[in-house]
């Protein structure tokens, strides 16, 4: 579900249409075509996106609120890896399985340790030849 509110709003910005297609969904997530319309459907009886088959779907406000809460994680996340240097394939594959799982005190932790690490090259250098 996340990975489908957080998609829709990355095409909905990208293509700047106002709308995700459901062939664009498939494409960004590798899911068919199929799948995606369930999905949407599903979003659509919780409330989350406006889906009308052969039309773009939008984000309700609902949905654009936990959308948005997602890209924020995600960015936070991307944020915290790339302070060490990782590459960035490694970087977005761990974000989209991490992201999935951390809880909301434990981005609070890592958010601390960004905004500490940020401020501290010296610590952070320190860090960096640990690994
Ligand atoms: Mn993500």
């Amino acid at each position: 579900m996340d990975d489908y509110l957080e998609q829709i709003l990355h095409l909905i910005e990208e293509k700047g249409l106002g709308y995700a297609r459901p062939v664009d969904v498939s494409k960004k997530l590798g899911i068919s075509q199929a799948s995606v319309t369930n999905m949407l459907q599903r979003l659509d009886a919780e409330g989350l996106v406006n889906y009308t088959k052969y039309r773009g779907t939008t984000l309700t406000e609902k949905g654009l609120t936990i959308a948005n809460a997602i890209i924020m994680r995600h960015q936070m996340l991307t944020k915290f890896l790339r302070l060490f240097g990782l590459d960035e394939e490694t970087i977005y594959k761990d974000v989209e399985g991490i992201e999935h799982h951390v809880s909301k005190d434990t981005l609070n932790v890592i958010t601390s340790l960004v905004a500490e690490l940020e401020e501290d090259p010296e610590l952070l250098e320190r860090i960096k030849g640990r690994i």
